[in-house]
Parts: C-alpha cells; sequence; structure tokens
C-alpha cells in the first residue's frame, strides 16, 4: 500500500500516525523541518558491471527531528505530496543535489527522485534550469527519477515537461519498474535513459522463481529497447552474479555501497577488486 500510496493524494500510509491530529503535527512539523535545515542528504553509488566502476549516486532525503529522530522518508512524502509541500522539498533536494554534485573531484552524476506531484505543482524546468545554473553544473551530471504513476496522470503534459528536460541534456530514469502501474507502452512511448527494476524483485530473485522471471524479462526488454537497466536493492555476492551473468548494466544497493553523507570513491569492501 505504501508504494502505491505515492503521489496519490486518496491515499494515505496507515502504517504511520493514524490519527489525524498526528498528521496535522507532522504536516506542521514538515514546514518547520525546511526552515529549520532538518533535511539532508544522503548518498548511494550506482556501480556500471561493465566497468566495475561507480557512474554516479543517487540522492536520498533524510529527516532528523530534534525529538523524534530519524523519519525515514516513506513515513513523510506521502503527507509533504497531500499538503502541498513536496514542490518546495523537491526543489530544495535538486538544487542541494546540484551544489554538491558540483563540488564532487571524480565528476560522476547525481540522481533525484522527483515525485509526480512535483510536475503538477511547480515549473519544473524553469526549477531545475535554475538549480544547474545556479551549481554551475553540466546538466548531463544531473538526472531524475520518475515513477509510473507520473506517466500515468496528465501524461500528456507531463511527457511534454519530460521531453523539456531532456532538451536540457538531463537524464530521466524510470524507478521501480514493475510495481504499481506497470504499463509497457511507457517503454514504448518515451526513451528512458535507464530503467530500474524495483527492488522487492532483486530481493526474492534467488528464491522466487517468477520474480526471476520477471527480472529477466525486464533484462531482455531493455536490450531490446536499447534501454539501459538498474538493479535496485543488491544485498548479497549472490543477487549481483546473477544480474552480471545476464549483464545487467547498473547495479546499486547496500553490498556495493550503503547510503551516506560522504560520497564513496568505490563501493564498499574492496568490491572493484574482488569482481
Ligand atoms: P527509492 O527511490 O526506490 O529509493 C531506494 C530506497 O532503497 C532507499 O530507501 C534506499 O535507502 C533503499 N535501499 C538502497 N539499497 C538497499 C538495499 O540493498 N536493501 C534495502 N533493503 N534497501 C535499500 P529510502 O532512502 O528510505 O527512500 C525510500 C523512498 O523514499 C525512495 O524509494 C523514494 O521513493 C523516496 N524518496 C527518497 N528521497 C526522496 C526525495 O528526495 N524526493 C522524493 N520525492 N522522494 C524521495
Ligand atoms: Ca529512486
Ligand atoms: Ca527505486
Amino acid at each position: 500500500a505504501k508504494e502505491a500510496g505515492r503521489g496519490n493524494v486518496r491515499e494515505y500510509d496507515h502504517n504511520f500516525d493514524t490519527s489525524l491530529q498526528d498528521r496535522f503535527r507532522t504536516e506542521r512539523e514538515i514546514r518547520l523541518a525546511i526552515d529549520n535545515n532538518e533535511f539532508f542528504l544522503e548518498y548511494q553509488p550506482i556501480m556500471c558491471t561493465r566497468s566495475h566502476r561507480l557512474t554516479g549516486y543517487e540522492a536520498l532525503i533524510r529527516w532528523e527531528h530534534p525529538q523524534r529522530g530519524r523519519i525515514p522518508p516513506d513515513r513523510f512524502i506521502g503527507i509533504a505530496e497531500e499538503c502541498g509541500l513536496i514542490a518546495e522539498i523537491g526543489e530544495w533536494v535538486v538544487r542541494r543535489a546540484c551544489a554538491d554534485a558540483a563540488l564532487w573531484k571524480n565528476g560522476l552524476s547525481v540522481s533525484v527522485n522527483v515525485s509526480p506531484l512535483q510536475f503538477a505543482t511547480s515549473d519544473l524546468p524553469a526549477v531545475i534550469t535554475a538549480a544547474i545554473r545556479d551549481a554551475r553544473l553540466d546538466p548531463k551530471r544531473l538526472s531524475i527519477e520518475i515513477t509510473e504513476i507520473t506517466l500515468l496522470q496528465h501524461a500528456d503534459q507531463n511527457k511534454e515537461i519530460l521531453r523539456n528536460l531532456r532538451k536540457l541534456g538531463v537524464g530521466i530514469v524510470m524507478d521501480d519498474f514493475g510495481t504499481g502501474y506497470s504499463s509497457l507502452s511507457y517503454l514504448r512511448d518515451f526513451q528512458f535513459d535507464k530503467v530500474k527494476i524495483a527492488r522487492s524483485f532483486i530481493r526474492d530473485m534467488l528464491q522466487q522463481p517468477h520474480s526471476a522471471a520477471i527480472v529477466d524479462a525486464i533484462l531482455l526488454l531493455g536490450k531490446g529497447l536499447e534501454v539501459d537497466i538498474v538493479a535496485e536493492g543488491i544485498e548479497t555476492s549472490e543477487q549481483l552474479h546473477y544480474l552480471e551473468e545476464r549483464s545487467c548494466t547498473f547495479v546499486q544497493g547496500y553490498f556495493i555501497g550503503r547510503p551516506d553523507r560522504e560520497i564513496a570513491e568505490f563501493p564498499a569492501g574492496g568490491l572493484l577488486s574482488e569482481v
């Protein structure tokens, strides 16, 4: 329900703050958090299996609440979407990520998650153009990760926005492919730079033949459509080997490197020399 709830204003996360009062509290606290600098970004490395080198990092938002401690994004992004604060948070994320990436000595790329509601409630190309310009970042070093919902709702309008972002040089990544509202026509109608296989399939693929079949099919689809596939949520060397044998181009997960405030220059544990 959590995954399906993101970007869908009619649903909310029943695992968290179920009473209305708590939701109002969280809403109020999100407003304060922006002003009090309680948000920060962590960066998780993404590795290319062909070169065994890192190619970039995914930016993941973190909220350090002064009393409640760490609040994971799954617990506040949905609320921020519903109460109209996602545009403000989203702009902060894009600006922070561009400013950080501009300082990385290795020149690698940064990938930012963008909520479907940011397409509706902000002028995304203008926001991203300003962020890139102010950070003096090469637009080719920025990608945005969108979910299938972005192409389900306001499809024509959002595709136009994506084409404008593409013209700027920004990469477009389809996130969590295979969950939610999967439609193969999304992959036919829009040329993504990368498609990410949803973590749940990677998690189960070595135990469940059905998950493995879906992973295999998405990898084949990637070959046919000439789009790079990213597998996320890799936690073991067995998962990595399975994906490498099927020439999955990019991999991400705790086994490669955990999200961290400081960027990792190499995957954890000397993986580069091991594989
Ligand atoms: P996502 O975009 O699918 O991000 C990947 C999530 O998987 C992250 O969770 C990451 O920490 C986690 N992860 C990475 N490798 C592994 C692994 O090997 N095993 C396991 N179990 N988990 C792994 P996180 O940071 O809690 O973020 C959850 C979701 O919140 C994200 O899912 C994304 O949808 C959303 N999110 C995060 N940051 C932002 C943001 O800046 N803006 C927006 N709109 N959404 C964000
Ligand atoms: Ca993502
Ligand atoms: Ca994902």
